[in-house]
């Protein structure tokens, strides 16, 4: 089989596609597109693509399809290895076919029916009497990695989902020269300020008391859903440090969901003793 470039092209058009209808829930229409863009491939990025389908099956709720799918990922990685130990490759793909089997392993031990996950993760609580809790958003006009102004609106209303739900918490939006003193500051990533194969990072500082004082937020622009990542690193930045073993919850590692599940909110009430 000889190489044509246009046809691989092809190929990656419908991977993408199928990766946004994977996003919107359209499970079964990204599956065909994901088999039909393996055909125009040449088997030459085989092993994001097996990752993505195995995504796309957990996130539908069919562990078992996504078990093969993340074995075929791993065999075609130990394939490469084999045929090359030096392929450049590997020390990309390696970390993401790790990232699946994780997850894989998380995925078998729990229950489908919890209606909570506060053992699998973290708990990292802001005491009360940082509240409320002042969120700085870079703006563009001033900063090299701001937002611009629906995106920042979009951040700040994400923050206010998580207080609805889960009312204890309270919130104010930051001045513009108060970055210093926000106890939340939330960014643009820049280029290696994120690891491979993910949209944002959240990480918490503590005092000298031990109590949790500022989080920062990176996320990276353009997203294809931000809506969703911002309010997936909300959740992180309030409380919940790790992830729902569940796809079917905001705080699952991958979700592209854009509403706060009942499980996370459960959580985040076990965590702060509500
Ligand atoms: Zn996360």
């Amino acid at each position: 089989m000889s190489f044509d470039h246009e046809k691989f092209m092809k190929g990656v058009g419908l991977y993408e596609e199928a990766n946004r209808r994977r996003d919107n829930l359209e499970f079964d229409f990204a599956f065909s597109l994901y088999e039909r863009a393996q055909e125009f491939l040449y088997k030459r990025i085989d092993i994001p693509l097996f990752y993505d389908m195995a995504l796309a099956a957990d996130l539908s709720g069919d562990l078992r399809k996504a078990s093969e799918y993340f074995n075929k990922a791993c065999l075609s990685l130990e394939q490469m290895k084999a045929e090359n130990p030096h392929d450049e490759r590997i020390k990309n793909l390696q970390p993401l076919v790790d990232s699946l089997a994780h997850q894989i392993s998380l995925r078998s031990l729990v229950e489908n029916d919890a209606t909570d996950y506060a053992n699998q993760v973290e708990h990292k609580v802001w005491p009360q009497h940082k509240f409320p809790l002042t969120i700085w958003i870079a703006d563009q006009a001033s900063h090299q990695n701001g937002f611009d102004k629906s995106d920042s609106d979009l951040i700040y209303a994400s923050f206010e989902k998580w207080v609805q739900r889960c009312q204890w918490f309270q919130i104010a939006r930051a001045n513009k020269a108060d970055q210093e003193i926000a106890k939340i500051n939330v960014k643009q990533a820049g280029p290696g300020d994120l690891q491979s194969g993910s949209g944002g990072q959240t990480n918490f500082l503590f005092n000298d008391l031990g109590e949790l004082d500022r989080v920062d937020i990176r996320v990276y622009i353009p997203s294809p859903n931000l809506q969703s990542l911002i309010l997936h690193e909300a959740g992180h930045a309030l409380g919940i440090d790790g992830h729902s073993p569940y796809s079917d919850d905001l705080m699952w590692w991958k979700s592209p969901l854009i509403n706060i599940s009942n499980r996370d909110v459960e959580t985040m009430k076990i965590i702060y003793g509500q």
